[in-house]
């Protein structure tokens, strides 16, 4: 099967042919229907973060299972599923207190060393990233790593759960677990802002603030539920924040990863105010905050892939979807072929598109 590699760092990804092998007893394989360009892929593409190398990358995918080991459980071929990078191992004790997305036994669904690997290149092993490498024709992953959807969902569509909405949406109601009518400030308008944006709508929120600094993105974050936009070019957003809502909002949302605009979240709450930071800083960052104003009961919190119970929070989006309330149709700005991954990674870089889907040919 044909994978985009990443042979380390600054490279462009390169089409090759993989080889895969077949499913271990509690593995499936999935034909790839659809993925997207995230950033958190782009961040190891740019060297932001390390990976080893060959590895294959991507991991916001839905597709169609093609084969099951002989222990999976409630999964055939032929199901539409989407995979979640959240792989739990289903008994260590943040699995047993409901929090799988920190499972911290993952090493346990992955093949051990003295077995053939999931992917390679000839002799030579190719790494899964975050356990399900999804730039690729199929992929080959733990059982933990699927839930099965239903059919009349689109599997382009489908894929963006996968990762931004489950972030997004997930780091709305499932960690900072918002009120209905509270105020919320979203920075950062590509696919995870938005979902957070529209999750926000969802969750009942009153006022909703869309911050970023390109007007074509904030045009589209009304569409998901924003009741305000701000250009956060030539203006401070904190002020602008604070003056819009009399004092700071009560939960902020940093989408972008850095350290000025999640310092930014924080300043803009109001007392006893919540900021979740999403954006994945780089490595090393460290955040400056103003230690008298957490006498005011102030927070800042991270969030781990929206704090996800994927098994359950992705077939609901699924409903929201196809009951007209979550906006991914808006979401999706290009459909690509795998080969041109490396021309929607600089799409990405730019900042101009929310998201890039690569579609295969069914
Ligand atoms: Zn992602
Ligand atoms: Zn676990």
């Amino acid at each position: 099967m044909k994978a985009a590699i990443f042979h380390g760092p600054h490279h462009r990804l390169s089409i090759e042919e993989t080889s895969i092998a077949n499913p271990g007893p509690r593995e499936v394989l999935i034909r790839t229907a659809a993925v997207g360009l995230c950033h958190s892929d782009l961040h190891f593409i740019d060297g932001l973060y390390g990976h080893e190398a060959p590895a294959v990358l991507g991991h916001e995918a839905a597709g169609v299972v093609e084969k099951v080991g002989s222990e999976v459980r409630g999964l055939e071929p032929g199901d539409h599923v989407i995979t979640c990078l959240s792989v739990f191992c289903g008994h260590c004790g943040f699995c047993t207190t409901g929090r799988p997305f920190n499972c911290d036994h993952q090493h346990e669904t992955r093949r051990r060393g003295d077995e053939a690997p999931r992917l390679s290149l000839g002799e030579r092993e190719v790494q899964q990233f975050y356990d399900l490498s999804a730039f690729a024709e199929q992929m080959l992953v733990h059982e933990h790593a699927v839930v099965r959807i239903r059919k009349d969902m689109p599997l382009d569509r489908a894929a963006l759960i996968g990762c931004a909405v489950t972030t997004g949406m997930g780091a709305v109601t499932n960690t900072a677990r918002i009120e209905v009518g509270s105020t919320v400030a979203v920075i950062g308008c590509g696919g995870v802002g938005l979902s957070a944006i529209n999750g926000a709508a969802i969750a009942g929120a009153g006022r909703i603030i869309a911050i970023d600094v390109q007007d074509g993105k904030l045009d589209l974050a009304r569409s998901f539920g924003a009741t305000d936009t701000l250009n956060a070019t030539g203006c401070d957003p904190v002020e602008a924040v604070r003056d819009l809502t009399g004092g700071g909002v009560d939960y902020s949302f940093e989408a972008l990863g850095l350290k000025r605009t999640s310092e930014q979240a924080y300043d803009m709450l109001r007392r006893s105010g919540v900021a979740t930071i999403i954006g994945m800083l780089p490595e090393g960052e460290k955040l400056e905050l103003d230690g008298v104003s957490l006498l005011y009961d102030k927070r800042i919190q991270g969030s781990n892939m929206g704090s996800n119970r994927f098994r359950v929070d992705m077939p609901r989006y699924v409903d929201f979807y196809l009951a007209g309330r979550l906006h991914l149709d808006r979401m999706i700005s290009k459909r690509i072929r795998l080969d041109q991954i490396n021309e929607g990674f600089d799409d990405l870089r730019s900042g101009l598109l929310a998201r890039s889907v690569i579609t295969f040919p069914g």
